[in-house]
């Protein structure tokens, strides 16, 4: 039997390929590899930067879908369906919205495939395939499972090693999917098995693609104590509460992290409040000055995360936002605009205020492209937003601003590595903006000469 897996992209031109300039190795498919019984043959290809050969024979094929790639999984799904293959679909948006997901595959897996994927494997090739596996979360998640990186050998990934410690966040911002697919639980590996995970590979920059590394402390310092004597060097996402831990800091700057995605979210106390970012709460109120300072005495490398579009923004607002990303000389700034995710206490409350554009379902419009707003915000309107988030990234992400940000003795300018770093994925990601804005979700055909 041959299981082939596939991670679409958000768009792309038919017979062109559209290469993600952040393209990290997709994760939950190595999983889902090492999940597989040894005697299924196992291949997978990248939407994101190879065409699909939906011509090559297999028995099943298994797609992971996200909200924003939904559009995209669903037309992939009917290439092999109209091939006689069938389908199995899994992932952050068959768990938010899996009725919709149900409707366009041959079976959905609700929740981590973990303690469903083999049964799933035994039910096919017996003929049984159901239509829907609801998975317990496991309380211990990959539990004595390695990824198979071997799938990803030759696809041209950045050379960073994506890895897990632990899923979800105990916290309830507002705007979270992840919080809704976790039900605000927090679930942590066992630290041997991360630590033989590391060894089981060559690579020492490492990427832990957790919700939140430090949402428990305990396990957190854990975690990094047994790093030290790996001489790694790494990355993550984490919530603001961490500075005030002494020793969780020293042991995370110990343990070789390089820095951290962080959710500012907003510079308005107000707005943090709105989305329930209690993290945040405090140190929003003073422009995060105490915590950039801790920040810099680390000498973490910070990507500031904000989120545009919440009832208390302004244009001027949002304009603020970014002048405060680049006059503190974040390493990298995301302005995302504030995306209602299926089945989300946001997604709820804007459906009821009548402020959803699109029909409600933006994945699945016609219309909607990459960072558009898909809400009616309060004090602007919807293109308002649009423009103003591009701006934002324009602005942060432009020659100048790389310059400027690039002299931050004690973050960006700490030692050659880091300053390398900033000034390898500034560019790339200065790239992204321009790619990206405005991407039509799903194949766009090829008209005339674009063939
Ligand atoms: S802290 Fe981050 S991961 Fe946790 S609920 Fe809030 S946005 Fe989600």
């Amino acid at each position: 039997m041959k299981l082939t897996l596939i991670k679409p992209n958000i768009g792309r031109r038919e017979h062109s390929l559209y290469v993600d300039e952040g393209r990290m190795e997709p994760l939950p498919l190595g999983i889902l590899a090492a999940l597989t019984p040894d005697d299924i043959e196992v291949v997978m290809y990248d939407d994101r930067m190879e065409q699909i050969p939906y011509d090559e024979p297999t028995d099943l094929v298994a797609v992971t879908v996200e909200t924003f790639t939904a559009r995209r999984a669903y037309e992939i799904s009917a290439e092999y369906r109209k091939r006689g293959v069938s389908v199995v679909m899994g992932g952050m948006h068959a768990m938010l919205i899996p009725d919709e997901v149900e409707r366009h595959c041959d079976c959905v897996i609700v929740g981590d495939a973990e303690p469903v994927w083999a049964q799933m494997c035994s039910d096919f090739r017996a003929g049984r395939l159901k239509k829907r596996y609801a998975a317990v979360q496991p309380s211990c998640p990959q539990e004595g499972i390695i990824a198979r990186r071997d799938i990803f050998e030759g696809k041209g990934y950045l050379p960073i090693t994506l890895l897990q410690f632990s899923r979800g966040c105990s916290h309830r911002c507002s705007f979270c999917a992840s919080s809704v697919y976790f039900g605000a639980r927090h679930f942590c590996r066992p630290v041997d098995e991360v630590v033989r995970e590391i060894k089981s590979q060559k690579r020492r920059l490492l990427f832990f693609v957790d919700d939140n590394i430090v949402c428990n402390h305990a396990k957190a310092k854990e975690l990094f104590r047994a790093l030290i004597p790996l001489k790694v060097r790494w990355v993550s996402q984490g919530s603001m509460d961490m500075l005030a831990d002494r020793e969780l800091m020293e042991l995370m700057v110990k343990s070789g992290c390089l820095g951290l995605v962080i959710g500012f979210e907003s510079i308005s106390p107000q707005c943090i409040s709105d989305m329930r970012k209690y993290t945040n709460k405090r140190a929003a109120s003073d422009m995060y000055s105490h915590e950039i300072a801790e920040l810099r005495k680390w000498g973490l490398q910070t990507w500031a995360a904000f989120t545009v579009g919440h009832d208390g923004d302004t244009v001027e607002s949002i304009r603020a936002t970014c002048d405060f990303a680049i006059r503190n000389k974040f390493t990298f700034a995301a302005f995302n605009i504030l995306m209602p995710y299926p089945n989300t206490p946001l997604y709820e409350r804007l459906e009821k205020e009548g402020r959803l554009l699109y029909g409600g379902k933006w994945w699945l419009h016609e219309e909607y492209r990459f960072n558009y707003s898909s809400i009616v915000p309060k004090n602007m309107t919807a293109d308002e937003l649009t423009e103003i988030s591009f701006d934002c990234r324009r602005r942060f992400n432009s020659a100048r601003s790389i310059f400027v940000r690039a002299f931050e003795p004690h973050t960006n300018m700490r030692t050659p590595y880091r300053f390398l770093t900033y000034l390898m994925y500034n560019p790339l990601f200065r790239k992204e903006v321009f790619k990206k804005q405005g991407l039509r979700f799903g194949l766009e055909e090829a008209k005339g000469d674009d063939r």
